[in-house]
């Protein structure tokens, strides 16, 4: 559904954020992006989103294409009308506006009133507590009920595609699991999603297919369960100690030779 190919982004035409980075989003799956700060994973997904522009950036080299057509250079409206919606890192909600508001501006580009209501009663399914609240202004709820708005935002939309940028950040432990679940059951109703999360517990358990970006580059990918068992994501991103002698094969992940970010990992369509 999505395909990255080489991509390579500078900001101002100087800072080097993604060197030659490949991944697929096959349909159906959730596909995590995993990475310390600075790693390129915001970068990722403004590059497909079409909002790299806004933040001074742009893509040099490569190409993404979202179901077989080019969406580099193209606005974010109109790739959210293909499909294609992006929940931005930071609950970005208005925060003067009620519940009910916010949830209406997703749902802007929408013409036909019947998948409206459609995506309202879907998104209410969800989040109840975003019905429950709908007359109260978003600045109102709890940080875990802003990170819900977000999403409830961009599903207002009839996304095929989710693009969900660090929706953990800043949450208690208990309302991590919960957007974790909530990930799920968006992607059992047939979102597709491609999630950018420094929590690798809960990107891992969500997800069927991860990467590993280092410094704008694909080092690691493979399925979820063989990056949770590879010694490095052990040791640097899920906090577990590796037991055997470092540099041993045990996992099933594909690790991507450095200069040659144009190799997949086994996951290739
Ligand atoms: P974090 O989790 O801290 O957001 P990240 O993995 O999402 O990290 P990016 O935000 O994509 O990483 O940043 C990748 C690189 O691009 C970093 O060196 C960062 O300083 C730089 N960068 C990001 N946004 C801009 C911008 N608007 N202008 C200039 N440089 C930027």
């Amino acid at each position: 559904m999505l395909q990255v190919r080489g991509v390579k982004v500078r900001y101002g035409g100087a800072v080097l954020a993604l060197q030659a980075v490949s991944l697929d989003v096959p349909a159906g799956a959730v596909v995590a992006v995993l990475g310390s700060n600075g790693a390129g994973k915001t970068t990722l997904l403004r590059s497909v989103s079409g909002t790299l522009a806004d933040h001074g950036g742009a893509v040099d080299e490569g190409s993404i294409e979202f179901d077989g057509t080019s969406v580099v250079g193209r606005p974010a409206a109109e790739l959210a009308t293909k499909g294609l919606v992006h929940v931005p890192e930071g609950r970005r909600v208005f925060t003067r506006l009620t519940v009910a508001e916010n949830l209406r501006a997703g749902s802007f580009g929408v013409r036909d009133r019947a998948r409206r209501a459609a995506a309202a009663r879907r998104v209410h399914e969800l989040f109840p507590v975003l019905h429950d609240r709908r007359d109260q202004r978003a600045g109102l709820l709890s940080g875990g009920q802003q990170q819900m708005l977000a999403i409830g935002r961009a599903l207002m939309a009839g996304p095929r595609m989710l693009l969900i940028d660090e929706p953990s950040l800043g949450l208690a432990p208990r309302m991590v699991d919960r957007i974790g679940e909530v990930i799920k059951e968006i992607n059992e109703q047939g979102t597709t999603v491609l999630l950018v999360e420094q929590n690798a517990h809960m990107a891992l358990s969500v997800a069927s297919h991860a990467v590993v970006l280092t410094l704008g580059t694909v080092t690691l990918s493979g399925a979820a369960a063989d990056l949770a068992a590879d010694p490095s994501v052990r040791d640097l991103y899920l906090g577990i100690r590796p037991e055997t002698e470092p540099g041993t094969p045990t996992a099933e992940a594909t690790r991507v030779p450095a200069g040659t970010g144009a190799r997949l990992g086994r996951w290739e369509l």
